[in-house]
């Protein structure tokens, strides 16, 4: 017995490959592969296409307001994807970055796209996290480049850039834009609709929320765009696992709740801190003190401002900076743990130092990925620790 149960939910389809039946569906199918189709028919191999994961593409398209998704095994994953469709050999523009990004992406950008695929990458540095908008117009009048990559929030400073006005001015010089939107999410701001060309996330934070899942997506409404992307998928091998689709599915049923919840709270919690004797600063774009809630207001609305808080614990010099913050990393250990990832349901830290070094020099700063526990158990829990410094 093989078909037609009723079942409630997408089911869990693990084969490898589909029963194509005879040659003329075979042939079909093969015709139709770039297209994309959503229809039960004409599947072929998990690796180009498995019903599962296009369910779950199918939930993405809806939160991103956008005509296509392709899930991918990583986040990291998604951006090779999103970046390789526009490499055309002796043909490729140049290519053009902001800084401040995912130090991943950076890593990516050096020892793949430069030192391995020896491509034209220029990069846009920020003035303390803020954008020099002539620069960039003479870098894009300059370069010509084929793409702009940005992340409309930063990461561990939390800067909101002013997107609009770095996509009116790419428009403006025919550049395409690509945005990782991990941090944002579509809860907060929806790029495609506002004329992004491709979105990428890591679907391992706040998209699968749980911490149990690594896996990415890239979003896009152009139709070429979409077939270069899903043939680049195909033979570099990029993937979801359909059991791993089949959990992200049912973990996106719940993003919106959850992510208003993270915005509730982190929102608290850096009110909270801000207020605290202890702690000599807090960023937070929700925050009247932090230098970009205008532009946080402009994009996010009265929707919300991330899950994400950055602090500095008070102290009289950086040795004592550094051994405050290891004081209460260690009395937090069993309620907030020290993981090296975020957009997780429990709240979990990160101190800046041992992770950014050189480039964010801040002895006492921890970024919070602030879950979705009860805001006073979590109050609780900080206010304790700081109470032992
Ligand atoms: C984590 C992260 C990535 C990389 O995603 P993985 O799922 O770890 O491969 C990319 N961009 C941002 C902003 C991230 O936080």
């Amino acid at each position: 017995m093989k078909k037609n149960i009723n079942a409630s939910h997408t089911p869990l389809y693990r084969e490898a490959g589909f029963n194509l039946k005879d040659s003329k569906t075979t042939q079909e199918a093969f015709a139709a592969e770039l297209d994309h189709p959503h229809e039960p028919e004409n599947y072929i191999y998990s690796r180009y296409r498995n019903p599962t994961t296009v369910a779950v593409e199918q939930q993405i398209m809806e939160l991103e307001g956008c005509k296509w998704a392709l899930l991918v095994e990583t986040g990291m994953a998604a951006i090779d994807v999103a970046v390789s469709v526009f490499q055309k050999g002796k043909d490729t523009r140049p290519w053009l970055f902001f800084h401040e990004i995912y130090g991943g992406t950076n890593s990516f950008i050096d020892t793949v796209l430069i030192k391995r695929r020896n491509l034209d990458v220029h990069r846009f540095y920020a003035n303390e996290g803020l954008y020099d908008f002539e620069e960039l117009e003479r870098m894009l009048k300059e370069i010509k480049p084929e793409f702009l990559y940005f992340e409309a929030v930063s990461n561990p400073m939390l800067i909101v850039a002013d997107v609009k006005r770095i996509m009116e001015l790419a428009k403006q010089y025919d550049c395409k834009i690509i945005v990782d939107n991990t941090f944002g999410t579509p809860y907060l701001w929806k790029p495609l609709v506002d004329g992004a060309d491709l979105v990428i996330h890591s679907a391992t934070k706040y998209m699968s929320g749980h911490g149990n899942i690594t896996a990415g997506v890239i979003c896009g409404n152009d139709e070429e765009l979409m077939k270069e992307a899903i043939e680049y998928r195909k033979w570099a091998g990029h993937f979801l696992s359909p059991d791993d689709a089949y959990r992200l599915g049912s973990q996106l049923k719940s993003f919106d709740l959850r992510f208003k919840q993270h915005c509730d709270n982190a929102l608290a919690l850096a009110e909270y801190l801000e207020n605290h004797p202890m702690i000599e600063e807090v960023l937070y774009p929700g925050l009247e003190s932090h230098p970009t809630r205008k532009e946080a207001l402009a994009l996010f609305g009265d929707k919300g401002f991330g899950g994400m808080v950055t602090f500095d614990i008070k102290g009289d010099s950086d040795e004592d900076k550094r051994e405050k913050c290891n004081r209460f990393i260690a009395a937090l250990e069993d309620h907030i743990p020290l993981v090296p990832t975020l957009g997780e349901v429990d709240t979990i830290l990160l101190p800046v130092e041992p992770v950014w070094g050189a480039k964010y020099p801040l002895p006492g700063t921890i970024r919070l990925s602030v879950g979705i526990e009860n805001i006073e158990k979590l109050k609780g829990w900080i206010g304790d620790a700081l109470e032992e410094l």
